[in-house]
């Protein structure tokens, strides 16, 4: 079998074919820089973040783009209302969003264009959306005129007319046509500009995608991705604007990934009703909020409630508890080699998974077959039988390997879980009071004793008038 991908233009499953046979050149659509990143955010870049690591797998060279979005109205809004700059603002939450991903497990793209960095290669590809007269200033604005492209409309499956009547669009009598949308905005007061033919402004938000992902993989790219909520109309313009300048295909696969609903009754309940990726991973083992994003297929939607967090929580220990103890089994034997040969059904069924579209949830029951066909040799390697230690050794090795192609390796350095004082406090309690009950008898070696173990632990005991406090150091 060979590579199979879901093409939102042909909204179909067919063949993957990169433009140059072993390399693939991919662009998703990145953050706009304004606040911690949601989970949606976290969706999308673990969801991409797999579909390289698959292609790299299945044997590509990828070369990643993936864009921040660091000038816009929404950055510009929040640096006014906290009497900042919006270089400020953008900062502070790219280097969030490159922390929160990164300890999710993501990893960085090979290329992190910022759109500020990037001006004159739009005012470039604008000028020559002018000069071919698909666009058109107005007072310093420049707007692409979406008659001249004929099948705008393709990638979602749309016509013009379609759009007209499902979106409701204004007339706006500075436009030719109600659709026409902002290639270049005139500057206002007290915002970030840049010079160009039509005066002093900023770019419209789609044109900054066709200027960086052109720059970087050429005129046509292999996979363009992001969230489904950008196919219409972010994606439908950059294909407009940027094969109006090239002729050639904007983008040969287009990868778009399902939404993320919050149950909000459920986590209301628990009183933990989770928007932010930092909230989540204040509550969660990073590892365990990873396995539920890669577990489940990129184009399915995923429903955040504090049950499927739990869920991916056990199937994360699963997984994680298997690699500690098949290494620790084989570390108390000479090391006799590996059976390569004991993982091939396994390692066989992965790919096929992760060739039919990216299939993550079935590539992920195949390790937990390996998982359940590895338990009882780890017991009886435990009982000294070598002959098992070949065959654990042979799938411990392929289980790493496959984990990882899900970003799901135990092997790896995670965060620190967060420990939940909750949890500790009766351990904790009960502790205290031996400690004072050895105290009363004038104990105090012991009464010592247990307050470096606890200092030991991470856990800072406070002695008070009114009796011993404690905290999480
Ligand atoms: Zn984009």
């Amino acid at each position: 079998m060979a590579l199979v991908v879901h093409n939102t233009l042909s909204r179909r499953k067919e063949p993957f074919v990169p433009l140059e046979a072993g390399r693939v050149g991919m662009y998703v659509c990145g953050p706009t820089v304004y606040d911690h990143p949601h989970l949606g955010h976290a969706r999308a870049a673990v969801a991409f973040d797999v579909i390289r690591r698959s292609l790299e797998f299945l044997g590509y060279r990828v070369l990643y783009v993936r864009n921040v979005t660091d000038v816009d109205d929404k950055i510009i809004a929040r640096a006014a209302e906290e009497n900042r700059t919006s270089w400020e603002v953008a900062e502070e939450y790219t280097r969030a969003y490159d922390d929160q991903m990164s300890a999710l497990g993501v990893r960085p793209p090979n290329i992190a264009p910022r759109a500020t960095a990037h001006i004159s290669d739009m005012v470039g590809l604008v000028a020559s959306l002018v000069d071919r007269g698909v666009a058109y200033a107005v007072d310093g604005d420049v707007y692409y005129s979406v008659e001249s492209f004929p099948s705008y409309g393709a990638l979602s499956n749309r016509t013009l007319d379609d759009v007209r009547a499902g979106e409701r669009v204004e007339p706006d009598p500075r436009k030719r046509n109600p659709l026409d949308f902002a290639l270049w905005k005139a500057a206002k007061p007290g915002e970030p500009s840049w010079s160009s033919p039509w005066g002093d402004g900023r770019p419209g938000w789609h044109i900054e995608c066709s200027a960086m992902s052109m720059k970087y993989l050429g005129t046509t790219l292999d996979i363009h991705g992001g969230g489904q909520d950008l196919i219409f109309p972010h994606h439908e313009n950059e294909v407009a604007q940027s094969e109006a300048v090239t002729g050639s295909p904007f983008a040969r696969v287009w990868l778009h990934n399902g939404f993320v609903t919050i149950d909000a009754e459920k986590m209301a309940k628990s009183l933990k009703n989770f928007v932010t990726v930092r909230d989540v991973l204040a509550e969660y083992p990073a590892p365990a909020v990873r396995t539920l994003l890669a577990g489940a297929h990129y184009r399915s939607p995923i429903d955040f409630s504090t049950q499927a967090l739990d869920d991916g929580r056990s199937a994360w220990e699963r997984l994680a508890t298997f690699a500690r103890n098949a290494a620790q089994a084989l570390a108390t034997l000479d090391d006799r080699g590996a059976d390569p040969t004991a993982a091939e059904p396994w390692v066989a069924k992965f790919t096929a998974a992760i060739e039919d579209d990216f299939n993550t949830p079935e590539g992920l029951a195949v390790l937990f077959d390996l998982v359940s066909t590895g338990n009882p040799l780890v017991d009886r390697v435990e009982r000294g039988d070598g002959s098992a230690a070949i065959e654990l050794a042979g799938i411990a090795a392929a289980f790493e390997a496959l984990a990882e192609v899900l970003g799901l390796s135990p092997a790896r350095d995670w965060p620190e879980a967060p420990r939940g004082s909750e949890a500790l406090a009766p351990l904790v309690v009960y502790l205290l009071e031996l400690r004072e009950q050895a105290r009363l008898a004038k104990d105090f070696a012991r009464a010592d004793e247990i307050r470096s173990l606890l200092g030991a632990a991470g856990i800072v005991v406070e002695d008070r008038p009114g009796g011993s406090r404690w905290h999480l150091a």
